[in-house]
């Protein structure tokens, strides 16, 4: 049986408690809200905080407000329970808890939140997995070693960016709240991300995620598609989000596009190639398959995730597909 390592737990009720006892553990702290994926790594001795600092009991980091002509603010806390469940979110961000839905089981999101899943960290069949294992191959760059066991020659990680929510997030154009002692700042979801599987966020450890703030809907439309193993459990392993404008003339044209891939890189991904493929063009079969197309060149999976390699990368066409489909008028 893998232990917790011991540690001193801490539950602030507002913002300002947990950013001030964040400042005075310093590294020593994380924060913590449904531990799913904290508290496994932990397990592992992946990540050691000495201090966890949950983030549950903190209101504002409860509520859901706004709605899709305001845009709609969601408190990182909430679980994807809520997400999945909230109605405003169905009915005018649709994507948001449909991706939502396909996050692990039902145990999982009841416990899971939206801030824990966009501050996922990065998998890779060489990393998840117990100290025992790990010691067993002498560790690896991410934690405890000095070699990528992916790309052995390499010195960055290759970890992927495995989650559902990420991709879509990006895609839409949500913005992060972040605070600490030192203030506040916003930041786009499309510059959150780095392309390192060790240091993949723009978020210093310090800094809480309060909230995610999602657009207004004026006039653009969105999807996600998710490839995984097993239909009711698995991570993903290539995630495409696609998000487009039209002009909503009898064309279609479309004005502006984004296709973003997850669950491939340490980064989501952007083609841009895709988007420049559809805009200002009827949104068509021929176009869309322009689009897949470009996002199978672009897409370069690594050897360290459930399937083949290059099956993953063939599937980058069939999902992109999928994806843009799924946005077309009847
Ligand atoms: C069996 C299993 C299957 C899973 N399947 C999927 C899947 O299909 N798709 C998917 O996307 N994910 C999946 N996950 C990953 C994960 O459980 C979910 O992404 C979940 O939403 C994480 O949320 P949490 O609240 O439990 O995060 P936590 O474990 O509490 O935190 C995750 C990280 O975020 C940090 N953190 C949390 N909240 C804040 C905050 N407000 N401010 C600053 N830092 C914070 C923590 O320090 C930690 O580093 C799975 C996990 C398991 C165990
Ligand atoms: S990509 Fe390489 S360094 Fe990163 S977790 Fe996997 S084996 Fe380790």
């Amino acid at each position: 049986m893998m232990r917790l390592p011991k540690f001193e737990y801490r539950v602030p009720r507002e913002i300002s408690e947990a950013v001030k006892i964040m400042a005075e553990t310093g590294p020593e702290g994380q924060f913590v809200a449904g531990g799913t994926d904290l508290y496994p790594n932990m397990k592992r001795r992946q990540q050691m905080p000495r201090t966890v600092i949950s983030v549950m009991r903190v209101p504002e980091l409860n509520q859901i407000t706004g709605d899709g002509k305001s845009g709609v603010r969601i408190g990182a806390s909430v679980t994807l329970t809520d997400i999945v469940e909230h109605p405003i979110i169905n009915r005018d961000y649709p994507v948001i808890a449909y991706a939502a839905r396909t996050i692990s089981t039902p145990i999982l999101r009841n416990m899971g939140t939206i801030g824990g899943n966009l501050l996922l960290d990065t998998r890779c069949n060489y990393y998840d997995q117990n100290y025992e294992w790990r010691k067993g191959i002498n560790f690896c760059l991410k934690k405890d070693g000095d070699v990528c066991w992916v790309a052995p020659g390499s010195s960055k990680c290759w970890a992927v960016q495995s989650s559902d929510l990420v991709p879509v997030m990006v895609a839409i154009g949500a913005k992060f709240r972040l605070a600490s002692t030192l203030g506040e700042r916003m930041i786009d979801a499309a510059g959150f991300y780095n392309d390192d599987g060790i240091d993949y966020l723009k978020k210093r450890p310090d800094e809480l995620l309060v909230d995610i703030h999602l657009p207004p809907l004026n006039g653009w439309r969105a999807s996600y598609q998710k490839l995984r193993r097993r239909g009711a459990f698995d991570f993903p392993v290539l995630g495409v989000a696609a998000w487009i404008k039209t002009d909503g003339l009898a064309n279609d044209v479309v004005t502006d596009a984004r296709v973003i891939l997850g669950g491939i890189a340490p980064s989501p991904m952007a083609v841009n190639e895709a988007g420049a493929a559809l805009i200002g063009q009827p949104f068509d079969e021929e176009r869309i398959r322009a689009a897949a197309e470009a996002a199978y060149v672009k897409a370069r999976p690594l050897d360290n995730t459930d399937f083949v390699m290059n099956w993953r990368k063939q599937m980058t066409r069939q999902f992109t597909l999928r994806a843009l489909n799924a946005l077309r008028k009847e």
